[in-house]
C-alpha cells in the first residue's frame, strides 16, 4: 500500500430526495419496530431506514433469538410486565408457532421468553405493514442536514440505488448507535468514563442435538466448562447460555466475549475493530463448539447451523438526555412522574471475562422500575427522539434497560410522542405527558402506575 494523504475533498455533489416523511425512523431493532408502528398507527407517514434486509435489529441480526426485559419479579411473582405493541409481536409469532413460554433465568430469578428468529421477522414485516410504514431496507444511513441549529432537515442514506436524502419532520434515532444524535450534533457518551465499555458477543445456534440424550444439558454444560476451566481449559468469559429453542433439536449459544488484542472490547462504531471481532467471533464459536460437542451428550451429531450474521454490539454510543437512567435506578426500581412504562430486567453487565447480575432485592421490591419519558428525549435538538440501548442511560443503567423489552416501551413511547410533537407543532420535550401517558394506556402499555394484575400474565402455550 503506497502512503498517501490522511484525507481527501470529495466535490460537492446534488443529492436527490427520495421522499418526504412526518416521521423518519432509523433502524429496525426492538426500538424501531415499536416506533415505526406506533407513528405509523397515529396515522404519520412513516418511514423506517434498515441497513439489513430484514427487521429485528440485535434480536435477528445478531442472533439472540430471545426476549429478555418483558417480564419482572414482582415480589416474588415472575409475570410480564411490559406490554402494548410487545404483545402484538408476541401473539404473532405465538400464531405461527414461533414462540417458546417463557423460561426461568438468571438463578431463577426472572423469565425470558425464546422466539423463532425466522417467524421474528416475518411478524415484524407484516406489522409493520399493516400500520402504514414505509420500510427501506438495503439502506445505510451515513449522515445528517440540519435545517437549524437545533432542527434536523434530512437523513443521508447510501444503497444499491446510490445516495439519497430522506427528509423528515420528526426523526427516531433507533440506530443502537445513536448515529443520528451524533451527525447532528447531541451529547453522547461512550463507556463508563475509564476506559471500559460493555464487552460484545457472537451468538451461533447449533442443531441436530438429541434432546432425550441432551436432557438438562444448559444445566450440565455450564458446569462441564468450569470443569475444564480448572483443568486448564480456557473459555471468552464465564455465565455461558446454551439453552434449546422450540424445536429441541436446535439450541442457541451465547457464550463468546469479543476482545481486541489488547484486552479492551471491540467498538461497534469502529469499522476496523468491528472486522477484527467478525473473525475473532467465528473463531471462538468454533473453538467453544467443539468443546461442548466432545463433551454433551445427545450432541455428537451436532453442528452449528448458523453463526450470527453480525457480531452483537451491546453498548456503544449513549445519547445524553433531559434525564439519565441509572444503576440504582434499576436496583432501587425508581418511579418517575413521567414514565412511559417499565423495565424488569437486572443489571447484567459483561465486563472482562464475566457476566455480573445485579437484581433489585426480591421478594421486597415490585421488581420493576418506570423508564421516564425524558430518556428519550435528547438534548440539543428539537426534531429527535432516541429509543433503544443508545437512548439517555448512565453506563450501568444501560446493562439493564438495553434489554428488547425496555427498547420496545421506549419505540412505542417515541412513535407517540412524534405523533403529539407534530399535532402540537411544538419540540419533544414540551410534548403534554400525562396525555401521552394516557394514549399509551389506551393502546395496551402498562406505565407501573398500579401493579400489573395477575390476570395479565402472559399466557405463552409451553414447548
Ligand atoms: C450478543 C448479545 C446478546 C443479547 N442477548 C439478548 C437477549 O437474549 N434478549 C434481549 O432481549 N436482549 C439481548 N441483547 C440486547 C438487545 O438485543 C439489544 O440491546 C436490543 O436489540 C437493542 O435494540 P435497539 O432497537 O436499540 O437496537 P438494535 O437491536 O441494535 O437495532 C438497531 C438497528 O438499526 C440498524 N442500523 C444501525 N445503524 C444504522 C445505519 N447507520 N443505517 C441503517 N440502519 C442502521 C441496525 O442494522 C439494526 O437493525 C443482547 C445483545 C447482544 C449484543
Amino acid at each position: 500500500m503506497t502512503a498517501t494523504t490522511s484525507a481527501i475533498l470529495e466535490p460537492a455533489r446534488t443529492t436527490p430526495v427520495f421522499g418526504e416523511y412526518e416521521v423518519v425512523v432509523l433502524g429496525g431493532g426492538p426500538a424501531g419496530i415499536a416506533a415505526a408502528i406506533a407513528a405509523g398507527r397515529a396515522g404519520r407517514s412513516t418511514i423506517l431506514i434498515e441497513r439489513y434486509g430484514f427487521l429485528g435489529g440485535a434480536g435477528t441480526a445478531a442472533g439472540l433469538s430471545t426476549f429478555c426485559g418483558l417480564h419482572a419479579n414482582v415480589h416474588g411473582d415472575i409475570r410480564q410486565v411490559v406490554h402494548g405493541v410487545a404483545d402484538d409481536i408476541l401473539a404473532r409469532l405465538e400464531k405461527m408457532g414461533g414462540l417458546n413460554a417463557a423460561h426461568l433465568s438468571f438463578a431463577n430469578k426472572i423469565k425470558a421468553q425464546a422466539y423463532d428468529i425466522s417467524a421474528y421477522k416475518i411478524a415484524a414485516d407484516e406489522l409493520l405493514g399493516a400500520a402504514g410504514v414505509k420500510i427501506l431496507f438495503h439502506a445505510f444511513a451515513v449522515g445528517a442536514l440540519k435545517r437549524s441549529e437545533r432542527g434536523i432537515d434530512a437523513l443521508l442514506i447510501e444503497s444499491k440505488s446510490g445516495r439519497a436524502a430522506i427528509r423528515g419532520r420528526m426523526f427516531i434515532d433507533c440506530s443502537g448507535d445513536g448515529d443520528l444524535a451524533a451527525w447532528v450534533g447531541a451529547p453522547y457518551e461512550i463507556g463508563d468514563g475509564a476506559g471500559n465499555t460493555i464487552y460484545p458477543s457472537t451468538m451461533f445456534r447449533i442443531n441436530a442435538v438429541d434432546p432425550v440424550k441432551a436432557g438438562r444439558a444448559w444445566e450440565t454444560i455450564p458446569k462441564l466448562m468450569q470443569e475444564a476451566e480448572q483443568r486448564g481449559r480456557r473459555f471468552p468469559r464465564k455465565g455461558a447460555i446454551v439453552r434449546p429453542q422450540k424445536n429441541p433439536i436446535e439450541w442457541r449459544a451465547n457464550l463468546t466475549q469479543i476482545k481486541n488484542p489488547d484486552g479492551s472490547a471491540v467498538s461497534g462504531i469502529d469499522v476496523e475493530q468491528m472486522s477484527y471481532g467478525e473473525i475473532e467471533g467465528r473463531r471462538q464459536c468454533w473453538d467453544v463448539f467443539e468443546f461442548i460437542r466432545s463433551v454433551t451428550p445427545g450432541f455428537e451429531n451436532a453442528y452449528i447451523v448458523e453463526i450470527a450474521p453480525q457480531l452483537g454490539i451491546r453498548a456503544s454510543r449513549r445519547v445524553v438526555g433531559e434525564y439519565m437512567l441509572s444503576e440504582s435506578d434499576i436496583l432501587e426500581c425508581a418511579g418517575f412522574a413521567d414514565s412511559v412504562g417499565v423495565n424488569g430486567w437486572p443489571v447484567e453487565a459483561h465486563v472482562a471475562g464475566n457476566v455480573l447480575v445485579k437484581f433489585p432485592r426480591i421478594p421486597e421490591s415490585r421488581g420493576y422500575n418506570q423508564l421516564p419519558y425524558r430518556m428519550i428525549v435528547p438534548r440539543g435538538i428539537d426534531n429527535l427522539f432516541v429509543a433503544g440501548r443508545c437512548a439517555s442511560m448512565t453506563h450501568d443503567g444501560q446493562s439493564s434497560a438495553r434489554v428488547s423489552g425496555p427498547c420496545f416501551v421506549m419505540g412505542q413511547a417515541a412513535g407517540t410522542a412524534a405523533d403529539m410533537a407534530l399535532g402540537a407543532g411544538v419540540a419533544p420535550r414540551a410534548v403534554d405527558v400525562p396525555l401521552l401517558q394516557r394514549r399509551l394506556e389506551a393502546a395496551g402499555a402498562f406505565l407501573g402506575v398500579a401493579e400489573e394484575p395477575a390476570t395479565a400474565l402472559a399466557a405463552a402455550p409451553q414447548a
